[in-house]
């Protein structure tokens, strides 16, 4: 049996919220499209709205604050290319960090070959992207921050709120990538100042292909829409929604929001006991900050082995090398180099991310693949 420690690429689906999809799969009352004014359709949209209020719940958002997507992806690509382009008249310079996920990347990719610029600023060694750092990248044209509250190779957590205090003050919009981070760091829009919100279910234990975007009731007239169509989500949106996926997706919040600390308090022992147990081997390197770090994630660098053999060597164990999107690429991850890795230790690096079916046993035998497999690899290919 695999042991699964992959939940920063996906988490399994929780039963409570399979159980609730399948009901909105199957009743009767809830097959109507949700936007129709018939009684059917209202019985769809009271859902619907019930499922609105529980992700905004997990935020600290009002309801009317939360767009659905089909995820992170898409609520990246509508924070960034949709409030970017509304505010074009007040200026075209973006700011991000180059350890965010391929999805913020993409969309500045493309917000600068539409004429805007876009400053992507270094992380330190251990991953922090300092608050000094982005108010020294701010300009009089900057109209948009945006940056990740959790990493999803290397799990550090950004200082959000220092980071919302300086962008509120020059008048600049904050988006924040919080895929990584719900259920497992606070997250309060308001006292973290932050102006949009990326969410995405399938890292918090609901289904794939549903996401949210938070938008600030002050914000929500900076953004336009990236897709056009009907009038959905009052037209940020467009597209029927999915009220299966949404309701899965509003179990989830309601879930993350109640077990939170719990969990995490369960995972930190367990992620630090993995460390430990890795750690004994010579030439294993902890990636990102020792104490900045969310609960599920442990990111390590072993030198002399590449990372194709280790991760055969881990068969046993499903783990990843940098993130899971970036799988095909034999490239050395970004994030990694960022850090000041030397591509060859960037290459060699394991992503274990932890969750909550994960047990000690489990643990402790990862332990065992990995130094068995280490040493034996280590064998085979002594270090020149
Ligand atoms: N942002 C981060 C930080 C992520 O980890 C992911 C998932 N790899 C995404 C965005 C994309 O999310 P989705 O798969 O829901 O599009």
């Amino acid at each position: 049996m695999t042991i699964y420690l992959d939940h920063a690429a996906a988490t399994p689906v929780d039963r409570a919220v399979a159980a609730a999809m399948c009901e909105a799969l199957t009743d009767p009352q809830l097959q109507a499209n949700p936007a129709a004014t018939h009684a059917a359709g209202e019985a769809a949209r009271g859902r619907v709205e019930q499922a609105r209020a529980e992700v905004a719940a997990l935020i600290g958002a009002a309801a009317g604050e939360i767009v659905w997507t089909s995820g992170a992806t898409e609520s990246n690509n509508l924070a960034l290319i949709g409030a970017a382009r509304l505010r074009a008249g007040r200026g075209r310079h973006l700011v991000t960090a180059a350890s965010e996920h391929a999805s913020v990347l993409a969309a500045c990719d493309e917000l600068e070959r539409q004429g805007f610029a876009v400053t992507r600023l270094p992380t330190d060694p251990m991953g922090i992207v300092e608050p000094a750092v982005v108010a020294a990248a701010l300009r009089p044209d900057t109209t948009l921050v945006s940056l990740m509250q959790v990493n999803n190779e290397t799990g550090v957590v950004q200082d959000i709120a220092a980071i919302g205090t300086l962008c509120r003050e020059r008048g600049v919009l904050l988006h924040v990538d919080a895929a990584q981070a719900a259920g497992r760091e606070a997250i309060d829009v308001r006292a973290l100042q932050v102006d949009l919100l990326s969410l995405s279910a399938h890292k918090m234990y609901g289904p794939k292909g549903i996401g949210a975007l938070f938008i600030s009731r002050e914000t929500v007239r900076r953004v336009e829409p990236v897709l056009v169509g009907g009038g959905q989500e009052r037209g940020l949106r467009p597209g029927t929604v999915a009220t299966h996926q949404v309701i899965g997706m509003g179990v989830a919040a309601r879930l993350a929001a109640g077990r939170r600390v719990e969990d995490c308090a369960r995972l930190v022992p367990l992620r630090e006991a993995l460390w430990a147990g890795v750690s004994r081997l010579p030439g294993v390197f902890l990636n990102g900050h020792p104490q900045r770090r969310a609960c599920h994630i442990l990111n390590v660098s072993v030198a002399g082995i590449e990372g194709e053999s280790l991760l055969h060597a881990l068969r046993e164990l499903a783990v990843s090398s940098g993130a899971a999107c970036a799988a095909e690429s034999a490239e050395p991850s970004a994030v990694l180099r960022l850090l000041g890795r030397s591509p060859e230790l960037a290459q060699g690096a394991i992503r274990f991310s932890l969750g909550r079916v994960t047990t000690a046993v489990e643990v402790a035998r990862a332990v065992e693949v990995f130094v068995t497999g280490v040493e034996r690899l280590r064998r085979l290919a002594p270090p020149a």
